[in-house]
């Protein structure tokens, strides 16, 4: 288990501006937004990564991140959002603390921006990838 920035603020020890809590939920705006309303979602539990989340924090959040983001849509006026979850150095993560960003994209373009370079799919590999993913979960 991990004590980040996070924990501490979880604990109160930082400040932050909170929009919700709940037995196995924080959320609170992002100090250093994409957009208005940037939102991180983070469990209490300190998994550092997804991977690592019990299956009753993945819960909490997945029952809440949908009301959470349709109240950052009402309140920022927003219409379209993405939701952005980050695990690992390499894959952008900062805080080793499991959060969902909730990042609204406003007409303007602010928000997230995605660079999506697809590949060919190969079926024969693709098969054999799929059932060796699935003999995992
Ligand atoms: P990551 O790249 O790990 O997915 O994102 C970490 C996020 O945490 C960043 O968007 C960053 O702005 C935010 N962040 C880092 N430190 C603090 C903090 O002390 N307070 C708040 N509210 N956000 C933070």
């Amino acid at each position: 288990m991990s004590d980040t920035i996070f924990s501490k603020i979880i604990r109160g020890e930082i400040p932050c501006h909170k929009v919700y809590e709940d037995k196995h939920v924080f959320a609170f705006l992002d100090i250093g937004p994409l957009s208005r309303g940037h939102t991180l979602v983070i469990p209490k539990e300190a998994a550092a990564t997804l991977d690592q989340l019990s299956d009753e924090s993945a819960a909490a959040i997945g029952r809440v991140l949908p009301r959470l983001s349709r109240a950052v849509l009402k309140a920022t006026g927003a219409t379209a959002f993405n939701i952005l979850q980050n695990n690992g150095a390499a894959a952008h993560q900062a805080v080793f603390h499991v959060h969902f960003h909730i990042i609204p994209k406003f007409e303007n373009g602010t928000g997230l921006g995605i660079r999506w370079e697809s590949q060919k799919f190969d079926h024969g590999a693709g098969a054999a990838l799929a059932t060796e993913i699935a003999a995992s979960v």
